[in-house]
């Protein structure tokens, strides 16, 4: 059986620009590059959930534009289901603006559009029609408070799994953390969900085994923290940690490694493996598409993720 996974999240058309350095506050930098990709956390992660072999019904929100007939047809060839989009008239596709420099670093500022206008009934509506069939759900957070509850309150009440990506931590991240949803925060935004009001900046790897052990009391769900070129954290309600070391990587762009991480994530653990073995497999993916320029350029299939796998 293919596993079938929905993701709710953001769609957006990423404008990549490449440049020597990142620009500081009113500086201009100039640069070569300039590319269009599909984006956004919610899309990007169906894209490689998809490729990894998944059946994925996508949800969210485009504006009636061409940016969005684009989005929309981007995902459509990538396999992805689309037919439960909403799309928004008068308002325009979501745009993130993405600086990234000669050493992989990134930089982005997004325009919301679409995304946080996405309608809660409208949402409620594609769960309810596809929750019986699904094995996992992925919500992350780029969208309306109301739909993140929505998502993961109707996941968890209807006994599927459900993978919460808190990218940016939004207050309804904070109400949602008793409701058996696994979190998957990176470094920063497992900082921000144990002490909001706190700039501690990123944690260590052993700090973070700490914060994660702060919020699986809390959650009693197991806590997934992505740490970047370090590779992943499992840490459990019964106090076990496990630290999954990065596989080497020539890094291009670290755009979309996360989303890429959470998307086969879903897909693998949809196909009924251990959380242990799909963190190790979206750490292999992860790790995969930094070597490639663009979110989703370098998003492995599922044959490739087999022979990374070998
Ligand atoms: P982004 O916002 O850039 O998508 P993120 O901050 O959400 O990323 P990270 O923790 O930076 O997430 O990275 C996610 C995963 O990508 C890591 O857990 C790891 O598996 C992989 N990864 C990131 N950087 C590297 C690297 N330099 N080498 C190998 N793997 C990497």
């Amino acid at each position: 059986m293919t596993p079938k996974v929905i993701v709710v999240g953001a769609v957006n058309v990423d404008m990549v620009v490449t440049a020597p350095t990142l620009p500081r506050a009113g500086e201009t930098v100039v640069g070569p590059g300039v590319e269009r990709h599909g984006g956004g956390k919610g899309a990007n992660a169906a894209v490689a959930a998809s490729r990894a072999g998944a059946t994925v019904h996508y949800l969210g929100a485009v504006g009636d534009d061409d940016l969005g007939r684009t989005a929309l047809a981007e995902l459509s060839t990538e396999n992805v289901i689309v037919d439960d989009v909403e799309v928004i008239g008068r308002c325009s596709t979501g745009v993130a603006l993405i600086v990234v420099d000669d050493a992989g670093e990134n930089q982005i500022a997004v325009g919301g559009g679409a995304n946080i206008r996405l309608s809660v009934d409208r949402l409620r509506a594609g769960l309810v029609a596809s929750l019986p069939e699904t094995d996992c759900v992925l919500v992350s957070t780029e969208i309306p408070d109301d739909a993140v509850v929505t998502a993961v309150e109707l996941a968890t009440a209807a006994g599927v799994r459900c993978l919460l990506n808190p990218a940016p931590v939004i207050p309804a991240v904070h109400r949602l953390i008793d409701r058996g949803a696994i979190l998957t925060p990176n470094r920063g935004e497992l900082a921000a969900l144990v002490d909001p009001s706190a700039a501690t900046g990123a944690p260590t790897t052993d700090q973070a085994i700490e914060h994660a052990r702060a919020l699986n009391a809390r959650s009693r769900a197991p806590v997934v923290v992505t740490l970047g070129g370090d590779g992943a954290l499992l840490v459990d309600p019964d106090g076990g940690a496990e630290h999954v070391a990065a596989l080497p990587a020539t890094v291009r762009d670290t755009t979309g490694a996360g989303d890429t991480f959470n998307g086969v994530l879903a897909a693998t653990l949809a196909s009924g493996t251990s959380l242990r073995e799909a963190v190790t497999d979206a750490n292999t993916a992860a790790a995969l598409s930094v070597a490639r320029l663009g979110a989703r350029a370098g998003m492995p299939t599922a044959a490739e993720l087999d022979l990374a796998r070998a």
